[in-house]
Protein backbone atom coordinates (compact mmCIF):
# COMPACT_ATOMS: atom_id res chain seq x y z
CA UNK A 1 0.00 0.00 0.00
CA UNK A 2 0.81 3.53 -0.67
CA UNK A 3 -0.13 7.11 -0.62
CA UNK A 4 0.60 10.35 -2.85
CA UNK A 5 2.64 13.03 -1.72
CA UNK A 6 1.77 16.39 -2.75
CA UNK A 7 3.46 19.90 -3.06
CA UNK A 8 0.35 21.82 -1.69
CA UNK A 9 1.67 25.28 -3.76
CA UNK A 10 1.41 23.55 -7.10
CA UNK A 11 -1.51 20.61 -6.10
CA UNK A 12 1.01 18.00 -8.44
CA UNK A 13 1.98 14.62 -7.05
CA UNK A 14 5.60 14.66 -6.33
CA UNK A 15 6.05 11.81 -4.19
CA UNK A 16 4.70 8.81 -3.38
CA UNK A 17 5.05 6.87 0.44
CA UNK A 18 5.29 3.36 1.44
CA UNK A 19 2.33 2.83 4.16
CA UNK A 20 3.97 0.07 6.73
CA UNK A 21 1.66 -2.94 6.88
CA UNK A 22 2.02 -4.97 10.40
CA UNK A 23 4.57 -7.05 9.38
CA UNK A 24 6.45 -4.42 8.77
CA UNK A 25 6.00 -2.97 11.86
CA UNK A 26 6.67 -5.84 13.49
CA UNK A 27 10.34 -5.79 11.19
CA UNK A 28 11.06 -2.71 12.66
CA UNK A 29 10.38 -3.58 16.31
CA UNK A 30 12.43 -6.68 15.90
CA UNK A 31 15.14 -4.58 15.19
CA UNK A 32 14.96 -1.92 17.77
CA UNK A 33 14.47 -4.70 20.52
CA UNK A 34 18.14 -6.47 19.18
CA UNK A 35 19.60 -2.85 18.79
CA UNK A 36 18.50 -1.84 22.69
CA UNK A 37 20.94 -4.67 23.91
CA UNK A 38 23.92 -2.51 23.00
CA UNK A 39 22.51 0.84 23.34
CA UNK A 40 21.08 1.18 26.89
CA UNK A 41 25.09 -0.23 27.43
CA UNK A 42 26.41 2.82 25.75
CA UNK A 43 28.56 5.49 27.55
CA UNK A 44 26.65 9.05 28.18
CA UNK A 45 29.45 10.41 26.49
CA UNK A 46 29.68 8.10 23.07
CA UNK A 47 25.68 9.09 23.16
CA UNK A 48 26.34 12.61 23.79
CA UNK A 49 29.22 13.10 20.95
CA UNK A 50 26.61 11.68 18.46
CA UNK A 51 23.78 14.07 19.59
CA UNK A 52 26.76 16.81 19.36
CA UNK A 53 27.94 15.36 15.85
CA UNK A 54 24.08 15.44 14.35
CA UNK A 55 23.63 19.10 15.62
CA UNK A 56 26.67 19.75 13.48
CA UNK A 57 25.01 17.72 10.16
CA UNK A 58 21.93 19.49 10.78
CA UNK A 59 23.43 22.85 11.40
CA UNK A 60 24.76 22.53 8.17
CA UNK A 61 22.04 21.08 6.04
CA UNK A 62 19.21 23.57 7.59
CA UNK A 63 18.69 24.82 4.18
CA UNK A 64 18.12 21.92 2.50
CA UNK A 65 16.09 20.35 5.21
CA UNK A 66 13.96 23.79 4.95
CA UNK A 67 13.59 23.29 1.76
CA UNK A 68 12.61 19.69 2.00
CA UNK A 69 9.73 20.91 4.54
CA UNK A 70 8.54 23.54 2.32
CA UNK A 71 8.18 21.51 -0.60
CA UNK A 72 5.74 19.06 1.01
CA UNK A 73 4.09 20.88 3.32
CA UNK A 74 3.46 24.34 1.92
CA UNK A 75 5.28 26.60 4.41
CA UNK A 76 7.33 29.34 3.56
CA UNK A 77 11.64 28.44 3.62
CA UNK A 78 11.75 30.87 6.57
CA UNK A 79 8.92 29.31 8.32
CA UNK A 80 10.57 26.43 7.85
CA UNK A 81 13.78 27.24 8.87
CA UNK A 82 12.23 28.63 12.40
CA UNK A 83 10.96 24.88 12.94
CA UNK A 84 14.36 23.60 12.29
CA UNK A 85 16.17 25.62 15.12
CA UNK A 86 13.08 25.43 17.62
CA UNK A 87 13.74 21.49 17.34
CA UNK A 88 17.86 21.76 17.10
CA UNK A 89 17.15 23.33 20.71
CA UNK A 90 16.00 20.15 21.89
CA UNK A 91 18.99 18.38 20.31
CA UNK A 92 21.25 20.93 22.65
CA UNK A 93 19.41 20.01 25.97
CA UNK A 94 19.82 16.29 25.03
CA UNK A 95 23.54 16.61 24.63
CA UNK A 96 23.60 17.53 28.18
CA UNK A 97 21.94 14.34 29.22
CA UNK A 98 25.06 13.09 31.59
CA UNK A 99 23.81 15.45 33.99
CA UNK A 100 19.93 14.88 32.96
CA UNK A 101 19.92 11.35 34.24
CA UNK A 102 21.48 11.84 37.64
CA UNK A 103 20.18 9.97 40.09
CA UNK A 104 19.54 10.89 43.75
CA UNK A 105 21.79 9.34 46.73
CA UNK A 106 21.18 9.08 50.57
CA UNK A 107 23.75 8.11 52.25
CA UNK A 108 23.80 6.41 55.98
CA UNK A 109 19.75 5.73 55.85
CA UNK A 110 20.48 3.07 58.72
CA UNK A 111 24.17 2.28 59.97
CA UNK A 112 25.84 0.91 57.00
CA UNK A 113 22.83 1.81 54.19
CA UNK A 114 22.36 3.84 51.62
CA UNK A 115 19.68 4.56 49.61
CA UNK A 116 20.15 5.97 46.03
CA UNK A 117 18.13 5.73 42.50
CA UNK A 118 18.39 5.38 38.55
CA UNK A 119 17.07 6.10 36.36
CA UNK A 120 16.68 3.72 33.35
CA UNK A 121 15.75 3.70 29.67
CA UNK A 122 12.17 1.64 28.85
CA UNK A 123 13.13 0.08 25.72
CA UNK A 124 11.79 0.60 22.15
CA UNK A 125 9.55 3.31 22.28
CA UNK A 126 7.54 5.03 19.31
CA UNK A 127 6.92 8.67 18.35
CA UNK A 128 3.35 9.60 15.54
CA UNK A 129 4.16 13.01 14.79
CA UNK A 130 1.58 15.23 12.64
CA UNK A 131 1.79 16.87 9.03
CA UNK A 132 2.21 20.33 10.46
CA UNK A 133 6.04 20.02 12.01
CA UNK A 134 7.64 17.37 10.53
CA UNK A 135 10.97 18.58 11.63
CA UNK A 136 10.37 20.06 14.92
CA UNK A 137 7.95 17.27 16.78
CA UNK A 138 10.13 14.37 15.76
CA UNK A 139 12.72 16.10 17.80
CA UNK A 140 10.88 17.10 20.75
CA UNK A 141 10.94 13.31 20.98
CA UNK A 142 13.43 11.03 19.63
CA UNK A 143 16.33 13.38 20.96
CA UNK A 144 15.81 12.85 24.44
CA UNK A 145 13.94 9.34 23.89
CA UNK A 146 17.21 7.95 22.22
CA UNK A 147 19.83 9.97 24.45
CA UNK A 148 18.10 8.10 27.74
CA UNK A 149 19.05 5.09 25.94
CA UNK A 150 15.79 3.73 24.35
CA UNK A 151 15.53 2.78 20.20
CA UNK A 152 13.05 4.63 18.72
CA UNK A 153 10.55 4.37 16.09
CA UNK A 154 9.26 7.80 14.62
CA UNK A 155 5.98 7.43 12.39
CA UNK A 156 5.69 10.39 10.55
CA UNK A 157 2.28 12.15 8.93
CA UNK A 158 2.26 10.51 5.33
CA UNK A 159 1.59 14.00 4.19
CA UNK A 160 5.48 14.71 4.34
CA UNK A 161 7.02 11.73 5.35
CA UNK A 162 10.27 13.28 4.02
CA UNK A 163 11.82 15.14 6.77
CA UNK A 164 12.11 11.93 8.61
CA UNK A 165 14.18 10.62 6.50
CA UNK A 166 16.55 13.27 6.02
CA UNK A 167 16.84 13.37 9.80
CA UNK A 168 17.20 9.66 9.99
CA UNK A 169 20.28 9.72 7.17
CA UNK A 170 22.08 12.41 9.09
CA UNK A 171 21.27 10.40 12.51
CA UNK A 172 23.26 7.32 11.05
CA UNK A 173 26.19 10.13 9.43
CA UNK A 174 26.86 11.09 12.86
CA UNK A 175 27.41 7.34 13.88
CA UNK A 176 23.97 6.31 15.57
CA UNK A 177 24.01 2.27 15.66
CA UNK A 178 21.36 0.78 12.98
CA UNK A 179 18.10 -0.08 14.82
CA UNK A 180 18.32 3.07 17.51
CA UNK A 181 16.41 5.14 15.12
CA UNK A 182 14.09 3.91 12.94
CA UNK A 183 11.08 5.63 10.57
CA UNK A 184 8.17 3.83 10.13
CA UNK A 185 6.25 5.43 7.14
CA UNK A 186 2.32 4.66 7.31
CA UNK A 187 -1.34 5.45 8.50
CA UNK A 188 -3.90 3.93 10.91
CA UNK A 189 -2.91 0.53 10.39
CA UNK A 190 1.01 0.80 11.31
CA UNK A 191 -0.27 3.25 14.40
CA UNK A 192 -2.77 0.58 15.63
CA UNK A 193 0.35 -1.88 15.38
CA UNK A 194 2.42 -0.01 17.57
CA UNK A 195 -0.72 0.23 20.41
CA UNK A 196 -0.54 -3.16 20.52
CA UNK A 197 2.62 -4.20 19.96
CA UNK A 198 4.25 -5.68 23.14
CA UNK A 199 7.76 -4.53 22.35
CA UNK A 200 6.56 -1.40 21.78
CA UNK A 201 6.84 0.41 25.74
CA UNK A 202 5.40 3.82 25.64
CA UNK A 203 4.22 6.14 22.86
CA UNK A 204 4.60 9.39 22.18
CA UNK A 205 1.61 11.28 20.03
CA UNK A 206 1.49 14.91 18.85
CA UNK A 207 -1.70 15.36 16.29
CA UNK A 208 -5.49 16.41 16.41
CA UNK A 209 -7.85 15.80 19.65
CA UNK A 210 -9.90 12.85 18.25
CA UNK A 211 -6.44 10.96 17.53
CA UNK A 212 -4.86 11.91 20.27
CA UNK A 213 -7.50 10.65 23.22
CA UNK A 214 -7.95 7.79 20.66
CA UNK A 215 -3.71 6.96 21.02
CA UNK A 216 -4.04 7.21 24.61
CA UNK A 217 -6.49 5.44 25.73
CA UNK A 218 -5.73 2.47 23.14
CA UNK A 219 -2.23 2.47 24.86
CA UNK A 220 -2.77 2.78 28.26
CA UNK A 221 -5.02 0.41 28.08
CA UNK A 222 -2.53 -2.12 26.66
CA UNK A 223 -0.32 -1.01 29.58
CA UNK A 224 1.68 1.11 27.30
CA UNK A 225 3.45 4.63 28.87
CA UNK A 226 1.45 7.58 26.57
CA UNK A 227 1.67 11.08 26.03
CA UNK A 228 -0.84 12.52 23.94
CA UNK A 229 -0.66 16.03 22.56
CA UNK A 230 -4.06 17.42 20.97
CA UNK A 231 -4.87 20.13 18.75
CA UNK A 232 -5.72 23.60 19.88
CA UNK A 233 -8.07 26.98 20.19
CA UNK A 234 -5.59 29.62 21.57
CA UNK A 235 -6.98 33.09 22.85
CA UNK A 236 -5.29 36.23 22.72
CA UNK A 237 -6.42 38.61 25.62
CA UNK A 238 -6.40 42.01 24.37
CA UNK A 239 -7.19 44.75 27.69
CA UNK A 240 -7.97 48.72 26.93
CA UNK A 241 -3.99 49.61 28.07
CA UNK A 242 -2.21 47.18 25.89
CA UNK A 243 -0.02 48.63 23.03
CA UNK A 244 -2.06 48.43 19.91
CA UNK A 245 1.06 48.43 17.35
CA UNK A 246 2.57 45.54 19.72
CA UNK A 247 -0.91 43.36 19.85
CA UNK A 248 -1.75 44.02 16.20
CA UNK A 249 1.96 43.07 15.31
CA UNK A 250 2.26 39.86 17.43
CA UNK A 251 -1.68 38.87 16.56
CA UNK A 252 -0.37 38.69 12.76
CA UNK A 253 2.17 36.70 13.03
CA UNK A 254 0.90 34.18 15.11
CA UNK A 255 -2.80 33.78 13.70
CA UNK A 256 -1.34 33.90 10.09
CA UNK A 257 2.27 32.12 10.03
CA UNK A 258 2.37 28.70 8.69
CA UNK A 259 -1.34 29.86 7.49
CA UNK A 260 -2.37 29.13 10.76
CA UNK A 261 -1.23 25.47 10.82
CA UNK A 262 0.12 25.57 14.12
CA UNK A 263 -0.98 23.86 17.22
CA UNK A 264 -0.21 27.33 19.03
CA UNK A 265 -1.25 30.02 16.56
CA UNK A 266 -3.78 32.67 18.05
CA UNK A 267 -7.05 31.69 16.42
CA UNK A 268 -9.15 34.55 18.80
CA UNK A 269 -8.72 38.20 19.94
CA UNK A 270 -10.60 38.92 22.84
CA UNK A 271 -10.84 42.40 22.96
CA UNK A 272 -12.13 44.59 25.81
CA UNK A 273 -13.83 47.42 26.32
CA UNK A 274 -13.63 49.66 22.78
CA UNK A 275 -9.53 48.09 22.09
CA UNK A 276 -11.37 46.19 19.38
CA UNK A 277 -12.52 49.45 17.44
CA UNK A 278 -8.27 50.49 17.73
CA UNK A 279 -7.32 47.22 16.74
CA UNK A 280 -9.43 46.76 13.88
CA UNK A 281 -7.12 49.41 11.56
CA UNK A 282 -4.08 47.92 13.15
CA UNK A 283 -5.18 44.47 11.71
CA UNK A 284 -6.36 45.03 8.68
CA UNK A 285 -3.34 47.30 7.52
CA UNK A 286 -0.58 44.83 8.35
CA UNK A 287 -3.04 41.92 7.09
CA UNK A 288 -3.10 43.62 3.60
CA UNK A 289 0.43 43.45 3.43
CA UNK A 290 0.81 39.66 3.93
CA UNK A 291 2.49 38.09 0.77
CA UNK A 292 0.68 34.99 -0.10
CA UNK A 293 2.66 32.82 -2.31
CA UNK A 294 4.68 29.15 -3.08
CA UNK A 295 7.78 28.28 -0.95
CA UNK A 296 9.81 29.02 -3.84
CA UNK A 297 9.15 32.97 -4.20
CA UNK A 298 11.94 34.97 -1.87
CA UNK A 299 9.07 37.15 -1.32
CA UNK A 300 6.23 35.12 -0.02
CA UNK A 301 5.29 35.20 4.03
CA UNK A 302 2.14 32.89 3.63
CA UNK A 303 2.08 29.36 1.88
CA UNK A 304 -1.04 26.84 1.02
CA UNK A 305 -2.67 24.90 3.01
CA UNK A 306 -1.73 21.22 3.69
CA UNK A 307 -4.30 19.45 1.38
CA UNK A 308 -6.82 20.84 -1.02
CA UNK A 309 -9.13 18.81 1.13
CA UNK A 310 -8.27 20.93 4.31
CA UNK A 311 -8.34 24.17 2.01
CA UNK A 312 -12.10 23.09 1.42
CA UNK A 313 -12.79 22.52 4.80
CA UNK A 314 -11.11 26.13 6.66
CA UNK A 315 -13.07 27.91 3.51
CA UNK A 316 -16.23 26.14 4.34
CA UNK A 317 -15.89 28.40 8.28
CA UNK A 318 -15.67 31.90 5.60
CA UNK A 319 -19.15 30.30 3.79
CA UNK A 320 -21.15 30.14 7.16
CA UNK A 321 -19.84 32.86 9.04
CA UNK A 322 -21.90 35.66 8.10
CA UNK A 323 -24.60 33.66 7.84
CA UNK A 324 -23.93 32.38 11.59
CA UNK A 325 -24.22 36.44 12.36
CA UNK A 326 -20.30 36.98 12.16
CA UNK A 327 -19.27 40.09 10.18
CA UNK A 328 -16.02 39.03 8.01
CA UNK A 329 -13.70 42.36 7.95
CA UNK A 330 -11.27 40.80 5.46
CA UNK A 331 -11.50 37.66 3.47
CA UNK A 332 -9.52 35.47 2.56
CA UNK A 333 -11.66 33.86 -0.34
CA UNK A 334 -10.78 37.37 -2.20
CA UNK A 335 -6.93 35.87 -2.91
CA UNK A 336 -6.19 33.93 -6.12
CA UNK A 337 -2.89 32.73 -7.10
CA UNK A 338 -2.31 30.94 -11.01
CA UNK A 339 -2.56 27.16 -10.61
CA UNK A 340 -3.74 24.46 -8.62
CA UNK A 341 -2.27 25.20 -4.99
CA UNK A 342 -4.31 25.05 -1.92
CA UNK A 343 -3.79 28.93 -1.03
CA UNK A 344 -5.87 30.87 0.72
CA UNK A 345 -5.26 34.52 2.12
CA UNK A 346 -5.82 35.64 5.50
CA UNK A 347 -9.26 36.50 7.17
CA UNK A 348 -10.20 38.58 10.15
CA UNK A 349 -13.79 37.56 11.23
CA UNK A 350 -15.71 40.02 13.97
CA UNK A 351 -18.55 39.71 16.01
CA UNK A 352 -17.85 36.20 16.86
CA UNK A 353 -19.69 34.08 19.86
CA UNK A 354 -19.02 31.07 21.32
CA UNK A 355 -22.27 29.30 20.03
CA UNK A 356 -20.96 29.78 16.45
CA UNK A 357 -19.26 26.60 14.57
CA UNK A 358 -16.07 28.48 13.74
CA UNK A 359 -15.54 29.35 17.46
CA UNK A 360 -16.11 25.99 18.61
CA UNK A 361 -14.17 23.97 16.22
CA UNK A 362 -10.54 24.39 15.84
CA UNK A 363 -9.98 25.62 12.26
CA UNK A 364 -6.24 24.97 11.66
CA UNK A 365 -6.13 27.65 8.84
CA UNK A 366 -5.17 31.54 8.28
CA UNK A 367 -8.89 32.36 9.88
CA UNK A 368 -8.69 34.97 13.31
CA UNK A 369 -11.86 35.40 14.97
CA UNK A 370 -12.22 38.63 17.26
CA UNK A 371 -14.55 38.55 20.05
CA UNK A 372 -15.32 41.50 22.23
CA UNK A 373 -16.30 41.11 25.94
CA UNK A 374 -16.75 43.77 28.21
CA UNK A 375 -14.40 43.21 31.52
CA UNK A 376 -11.17 41.31 32.14
CA UNK A 377 -13.26 38.66 34.00
CA UNK A 378 -15.73 38.16 31.42
CA UNK A 379 -12.49 37.43 28.62
CA UNK A 380 -10.62 34.70 31.77
CA UNK A 381 -14.40 32.82 31.72
CA UNK A 382 -14.74 32.99 28.19
CA UNK A 383 -11.13 31.48 27.79
CA UNK A 384 -11.47 29.49 30.74
CA UNK A 385 -14.51 27.86 29.72
CA UNK A 386 -13.20 26.59 26.28
CA UNK A 387 -12.54 23.05 25.76
CA UNK A 388 -8.65 23.28 24.85
CA UNK A 389 -6.37 24.53 26.96
CA UNK A 390 -2.81 24.53 25.11
CA UNK A 391 -1.84 28.12 24.97
CA UNK A 392 -3.17 31.70 25.36
CA UNK A 393 -1.47 35.18 25.69
CA UNK A 394 -2.46 38.41 27.38
CA UNK A 395 -1.40 42.13 25.98
CA UNK A 396 -1.31 44.51 28.67
CA UNK A 397 0.67 47.01 30.82
CA UNK A 398 -0.52 46.60 33.84
CA UNK A 399 2.03 43.95 35.46
CA UNK A 400 -0.79 43.23 38.50
CA UNK A 401 -3.26 41.81 35.74
CA UNK A 402 -1.08 39.78 33.97
CA UNK A 403 0.08 38.23 37.12
CA UNK A 404 -3.31 37.46 37.79
CA UNK A 405 -4.45 36.09 34.44
CA UNK A 406 -1.08 33.60 34.89
CA UNK A 407 -2.86 32.73 38.19
CA UNK A 408 -6.38 32.22 36.84
CA UNK A 409 -5.94 31.04 33.27
CA UNK A 410 -6.64 27.36 32.40
CA UNK A 411 -3.85 26.37 29.78
CA UNK A 412 -0.35 24.95 29.91
CA UNK A 413 1.15 27.56 27.79
CA UNK A 414 1.00 31.46 29.04
CA UNK A 415 2.22 34.47 26.75
CA UNK A 416 2.22 37.82 28.96
CA UNK A 417 2.89 40.19 25.49
CA UNK A 418 4.16 37.24 23.85
CA UNK A 419 1.45 35.87 21.44
CA UNK A 420 3.02 32.18 20.96
CA UNK A 421 4.21 30.62 24.29
CA UNK A 422 6.53 28.00 23.28
CA UNK A 423 8.72 26.97 25.51
CA UNK A 424 12.45 26.81 25.51
CA UNK A 425 13.98 23.28 25.42
CA UNK A 426 14.52 23.55 29.41
CA UNK A 427 11.09 23.28 30.09
CA UNK A 428 8.64 21.06 28.74
CA UNK A 429 5.97 21.70 26.23
CA UNK A 430 2.14 21.15 26.66
CA UNK A 431 -1.41 22.24 27.19
CA UNK A 432 -4.58 21.45 29.52
CA UNK A 433 -7.56 20.11 29.12
CA UNK A 434 -8.22 18.40 25.47
CA UNK A 435 -4.72 19.58 24.42
CA UNK A 436 -3.07 16.57 25.99
CA UNK A 437 -4.17 13.28 27.48
CA UNK A 438 -1.56 12.08 29.58
CA UNK A 439 0.67 13.59 32.93
CA UNK A 440 3.49 14.25 31.35
CA UNK A 441 4.39 17.67 29.03
CA UNK A 442 6.82 16.75 25.75
CA UNK A 443 10.29 17.49 25.83
CA UNK A 444 13.37 19.04 28.27
CA UNK A 445 12.57 17.67 31.81
CA UNK A 446 9.67 15.86 31.53
CA UNK A 447 10.86 14.18 28.11
CA UNK A 448 13.92 12.65 30.16
CA UNK A 449 11.32 11.65 33.12
CA UNK A 450 9.12 9.94 30.05
CA UNK A 451 11.69 8.17 28.38
CA UNK A 452 13.42 7.00 31.63
CA UNK A 453 12.23 4.58 34.64
CA UNK A 454 12.90 5.20 37.93
CA UNK A 455 15.04 2.51 40.03
CA UNK A 456 15.77 2.59 43.74
CA UNK A 457 18.53 0.58 45.08
CA UNK A 458 18.88 -0.16 49.04
CA UNK A 459 22.58 -1.43 49.65
CA UNK A 460 24.44 -2.30 52.51
CA UNK A 461 28.02 -2.70 52.92
CA UNK A 462 29.82 -3.88 56.60
CA UNK A 463 32.34 -1.39 57.60
CA UNK A 464 35.64 -2.82 56.16
CA UNK A 465 38.64 -3.74 58.61
CA UNK A 466 41.50 -2.49 57.83
CA UNK A 467 44.21 -5.00 55.77
CA UNK A 468 47.48 -5.82 57.16
CA UNK A 469 48.25 -6.03 53.17
CA UNK A 470 48.48 -2.19 51.44
CA UNK A 471 46.41 -2.23 48.21
CA UNK A 472 46.22 1.47 48.29
CA UNK A 473 41.64 0.52 49.54
CA UNK A 474 39.68 -0.83 51.87
CA UNK A 475 39.33 -4.58 51.94
CA UNK A 476 36.10 -6.30 53.07
CA UNK A 477 37.18 -9.82 55.36
P1 LIG B 1 -3.79 13.94 12.83
O1 LIG B 1 -4.35 13.66 14.18
O2 LIG B 1 -4.66 13.77 11.65
O3 LIG B 1 -2.51 12.98 12.55
C1 LIG B 1 -1.47 12.87 13.48
C2 LIG B 1 -0.80 11.49 13.32
O4 LIG B 1 -1.77 10.48 13.60
C3 LIG B 1 -0.29 11.21 11.91
O5 LIG B 1 0.96 10.55 12.01
C4 LIG B 1 -1.35 10.31 11.29
O6 LIG B 1 -0.81 9.40 10.37
C5 LIG B 1 -1.90 9.57 12.52
N1 LIG B 1 -3.33 9.24 12.37
C6 LIG B 1 -4.27 9.95 11.69
N2 LIG B 1 -5.47 9.35 11.79
C7 LIG B 1 -5.29 8.26 12.56
C8 LIG B 1 -6.18 7.24 13.05
N3 LIG B 1 -7.48 7.24 12.74
N4 LIG B 1 -5.66 6.26 13.81
C9 LIG B 1 -4.34 6.24 14.13
N5 LIG B 1 -3.47 7.18 13.69
C10 LIG B 1 -3.93 8.19 12.94
O7 LIG B 1 -3.16 15.42 12.89
P2 LIG B 1 -2.55 16.27 11.69
O8 LIG B 1 -3.66 16.74 10.82
O9 LIG B 1 -1.40 15.58 11.08
O10 LIG B 1 -1.96 17.52 12.51
C11 LIG B 1 -2.72 18.64 12.89
C12 LIG B 1 -3.24 18.51 14.29
O11 LIG B 1 -2.16 18.33 15.20
C13 LIG B 1 -3.96 19.76 14.78
O12 LIG B 1 -5.09 19.37 15.50
C14 LIG B 1 -2.94 20.43 15.70
O13 LIG B 1 -3.48 21.26 16.69
C15 LIG B 1 -2.29 19.24 16.30
N6 LIG B 1 -0.99 19.56 16.83
C16 LIG B 1 -0.85 19.64 18.18
C17 LIG B 1 0.36 19.98 18.73
C18 LIG B 1 0.52 20.08 20.21
O14 LIG B 1 1.65 20.21 20.63
N7 LIG B 1 -0.52 20.01 21.00
C19 LIG B 1 1.46 20.24 17.89
C20 LIG B 1 1.30 20.14 16.51
C21 LIG B 1 0.06 19.79 15.99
Amino acid sequence: MSAPVFNPATGAQQAEVALGSIADVDAVVASAVTAFESWRSSSLSTRAGIMFKFRELMDASRGELAELVSSEHGKVPSDALGEIARGMENVEFACGIPALLKGEYSEQVAGGVDVYSLRQPLGVVAGITPFNFPAMVPMWMFANAIMCGNCFILKPSEKDPSAALFMAKLLSEAGLPPGVFNVLQGDKVAVDRLLEHPQVKALSFVGSTPIARYVYETGSAQGKRVQALGGAKNHMLVLADADINAAADAAVSAAYGSAGERCMAISVVVAVGAVADELIPALTERIAKIVVGPGTDPKAEMGPLITRQHCDKVTSYLDGAEKAGATILVDGRDVSLPGDGYFLGASLIDNVTPGMQLYQDEIFGPVLALMRVDTYEEGLALINSNPYGNGTAIFTRDGGVARRFQFEVEAGMVGINVPIPVPVAAYSFGGWKSSLFGDLHMYGPDGVKFYTRNKVVTSRWPEPATSSVNLGFPVHK
